[in-house]
């Protein structure tokens, strides 16, 4: 048991050491949009993305897929990447190993077997958890930025500085689409940040070129 696991997502060189990605291995940076689906949030951030020409990864709760099927389709229709961040939104390291397997299982069989990419609640791994996901063949991916913008006292302006500070080649953005599971409507000021967001990461003189991704360009972690 390595108890310093659930600090990967705040400490770099513990996920690197568990061999946690936290960037892609692309010329731009990507934006990902965790707990969805939702019946506001998703089709905003959906036309705030087609809008700039930008492609995303979507981490996906099986539970809000079963709600919202169609949501989840139109996120795939619309040329984005389908990921899992579990069946229900609950932190792995709470769970019995066989609870952990089986929330993967079914978040697997909900969401579809194409995805790639998991990335647990909180992105808190557990020993168990982790290796369950590398067992089912999926790739973890945490993040190497964020906006914070599931917090209830937060702005638009201050979820765009943070997501974008410093922002390189290859980071990995963490926002969200949905409040289900954070302060009721977060998803409106992190849809109100994102044309900053955006802006800053389209890459340079690329002009509305699209930003497309492939499950394949996922890297080992740097
Ligand atoms: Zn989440």
């Amino acid at each position: 048991m390595r108890p310093l696991l659930a600090l990967a997502p705040l400490v770099p060189p513990i996920a690197a050491s568990a061999g946690i990605a936290r960037r892609l291995d692309r010329p731009q940076p990507t934006l990902t949009f965790d707990d969805g689906p939702h019946p506001e949030g998703t089709p905003r951030v959906l036309d705030a993305l087609d809008a700039r020409g930008t492609k995303a990864i979507f981490f996906v709760i099986g539970e809000q897929v079963e709600r919202w099927p169609e949501l989840a389709a139109e996120i795939e229709r619309r040329g984005h990447e389908l990921a899992i961040h579990g069946y229900r939104h609950r932190v792995q390291a709470r769970l019995s190993v066989a609870a952990v397997k089986r929330d993967l299982e079914r978040a697997v069989e909900v969401i579809g077997p194409t995805a790639h990419l998991h990335r647990p609640p909180l992105g808190v791994y557990s020993e168990a958890g982790l290796a369950a996901v590398r067992e089912r063949g999926l790739e973890p991916l945490l993040w190497s930025r964020w906006g914070k913008d599931w917090r209830r006292l937060t702005t638009p302006q201050r979820i765009a500085a943070r997501a974008t500070r410093a922002l390189g080649p290859g980071e990995v953005i963490l926002l969200h689409d949905a409040d289900h599971y954070s302060s009721k409507d977060s998803w409106q000021r992190t849809l109100a940040a994102l044309p900053e967001i955006l802006a800053a990461a389209q890459p340079t003189g690329s002009g509305s070129e699209s930003t497309s991704i492939g499950v394949s360009a996922a890297s080992q972690p740097k």
